[in-house]
């Protein structure tokens, strides 16, 4: 499947990436977790993005659009893939659209995961990331916590809370998300590709969107 994953930082865009990639061989594309890489490659790229990511700001729609160019053409790409944090504005998903218009393809639907603001506060403050960023699991303290030491299970590194997991970068995050990004569901809905999803668990996220697509 070709799909938009949109939703507020903590929506679970990215575990239900994980699960849609496992169902169908999709392959997930996260922005935020190319920009990571880079930031520890320690590239002109990553010095760039860094002081935009820590402090909870959007990297310039520029430096997005020359990586998602190279990104979506790459051959794995042919299977499918699931657009994680990617469009984050109105400029990126103009650019977008005429980007797959040029490449010849065609989006299946954006899933708009709608989940509310205290639910998203408490899952960000208790989320836990492996410092591996060849791995990134994703912990949480309170209902999936690492291994004894804050030792990653899978990988044995440290788990760490991200540095724009503090409660200021987290706040101003949600303020982004709500000014910028917000917006692109309207933007999608007039092009009737919108499919909204208020389910609460990432299983019943997993089947609207596998029974969203279906139905196209
Ligand atoms: P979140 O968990 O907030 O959804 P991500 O892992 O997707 O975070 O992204 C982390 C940070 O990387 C963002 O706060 C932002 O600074 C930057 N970033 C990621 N994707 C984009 C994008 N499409 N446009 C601009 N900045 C981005
Ligand atoms: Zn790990």
């Amino acid at each position: 499947m070709r799909i938009i994953l949109l939703g507020a930082p903590g929506a679970g865009k990215g575990t239900v990436a994980k699960l849609l990639t496992a169902h169908d061989g999709s392959v997930q594309i996260s922005t935020g977790d190319i920009l990571r890489g880079a930031v520890k490659a320690g590239t002109a790229l990553g010095k760039e993005a860094k002081g935009h990511m820590d402090s909870g700001g959007l990297v310039p729609d520029e430096l997005i659009m020359n990586i998602m160019g190279e990104r979506l053409q790459e051959d794995d790409c042919k299977k499918g893939f699931l657009l994680d944090g990617f469009p984050r504005t109105i400029p990126q998903a103009d650019a977008l659209g005429e980007m797959l218009d040029k490449l010849n393809i065609k989006l299946d639907l954006v899933a708009n995961i709608d989940v509310p603001r205290d639910v998203i506060l408490d899952r960000l403050t208790t989320r836990r990331t492996c410092s591996n960023t060849d791995c990134q699991e994703i912990y949480n303290v309170k209902s999936n916590p690492p291994a004894e030491g804050d030792k990653c299970k899978k990988c044995g590194s440290p788990v760490i809370q991200r540095a724009d997991e503090t409660v200021e970068a987290i706040n101003k995050r949600l303020d982004v998300y709500n000014e910028k990004t917000a917006p692109l569901a309207g933007y999608y809905e007039k092009k009737g590709m919108l499919l909204t999803i208020k389910e609460a668990s990432s299983d019943g996220v997993l089947k609207a969107i596998v029974d969203g697509v279906n139905a196209k």
